[in-house]
């Protein structure tokens, strides 16, 4: 869009230059091309719902943002591309006033191409979200929510504190099974052996199990353990081994994928409020390392930060969003107590 501009104004300034036009409707295909591609490209990532869910996107501010800047784009390509459209089939010359309101109009094109790749960097980083209704959304959206379900939204807005709040928005994406994993008696006891709760000063057998809790509005079961903690609390790497994965994403906010030392166990902390300085997608963990910090990032409501920490059975660790899930609450009390 911008060689298309450029190519006009070089013909406005030279009018007896007959390639200027030329590369002005060659700059205008390479335009067509792309927005091709990026429309395909976008319209299956939310149908299709390679990465997010549909109903994350029509959750998002930023979403609508994007596309009310998407259709701003397309609405002032109508007139240009037309009139391109004749003077590539010579059925008119080029007027130099259509010339440079064609130039002007892929000047504030780019900007807002510019806004746009701006807005989804912010939709992918899940700012803009609509955070209490995200849930409500999301349920009307796959038509799932039941009578029980609505309650529940709404005594979760209304005391974001009670663990209601919670049970509405908390999904990160837990490992799922790819149906070859396989859990034995050695790799719970490998795991027992190794273990150790990851924020300090928990107490496993103060806490209640949540693993089987229904979250997103009953859509999808929770399959890992919320432990709630002031922002900011330490979050210890449970299990020495190596980090697989710094991951980002809508509903898990910032999380860490790890394998421990077997390598037979993914573990994924989530909703961190920030990394700890230095680690990376291929740091060596010792048990007991920090790795980052309590927070709210995703879709944990602001009002009660916690680790959402889950445990899968991996059939290979580089596959780090596979697995499955066991609950990590009778792991962990194993192991305290055998080190007791
Ligand atoms: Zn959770």
């Amino acid at each position: 869009m911008w060689a298309r501009a450029r190519a006009l104004n070089d013909s406005l300034r030279n009018p007896e230059d007959p390639r200027a036009i030329r590369r002005a409707l060659v700059g205008d295909v390479w335009w067509g091309v792309a927005a091709l591609v990026w429309l395909v490209t976008g319209l299956w990532r939310v149908i299709g719902g390679t990465e997010k869910a549909s109903s994350y996107y029509l959750a998002s501010n930023a979403f609508a943002i994007k596309m009310g800047l998407f259709l701003m784009i397309v609405g002032l390509e109508i007139w240009p591309s037309t009139t391109l459209m004749r003077w590539r089939r010579r059925k008119a010359d080029p007027d130099p006033r259509d010339v440079g309101r064609i130039e002007i109009i892929s000047y504030v094109q780019v900007a807002l191409v510019i806004a746009m790749v701006l807005a989804a960097a912010s939709m992918a980083r899940g700012i803009g979200m609509r955070g209490g209704t995200t849930a409500a959304v999301s349920d009307s959206a796959s038509g799932t929510m039941s009578p029980l379900d609505s309650a529940s939204s709404v005594r979760g807005s209304a005391a974001p504190r009670d663990s209601a709040a919670l049970a509405n928005v908390d999904v990160p994406e837990t490992p799922e099974p790819s149906g070859t994993e396989a859990i034995t008696a050695e790799d719970v006891s490998l795991l027992t052996r190794q273990i150790t709760m990851p924020l300090d000063g928990v107490d496993p057998t103060t806490l209640r199990s949540n693993f089987d809790e229904r979250r997103g509005g009953g859509s999808r079961q929770h399959q890992a353990l919320d432990i709630m903690a002031p922002r900011g609390t330490p979050i210890r790497s449970a299990t020495a081994g190596r980090v697989l994965k710094l991951f980002t994403s809508a509903n898990g906010g910032l999380m860490v994928y790890t394998a421990d030392s077997s390598e037979r166990w993914v573990l994924m902390y989530a909703h961190l409020d920030r990394y700890a300085p230095g680690l990376t997608d291929s740091s060596r963990l010792q048990r007991g390392e920090v790795i980052g910090y309590v927070g709210s990032t995703g879709n944990a409501s602001p009002n009660a930060p916690h680790l959402h920490f889950a445990i899968a059975r991996s059939a290979d660790v580089k596959r780090w969003s596979r697995g499955r899930p066991i609950d990590p609450l009778p792991v962990l009390v194993t192991a305290r107590s055998a080190t007791r």
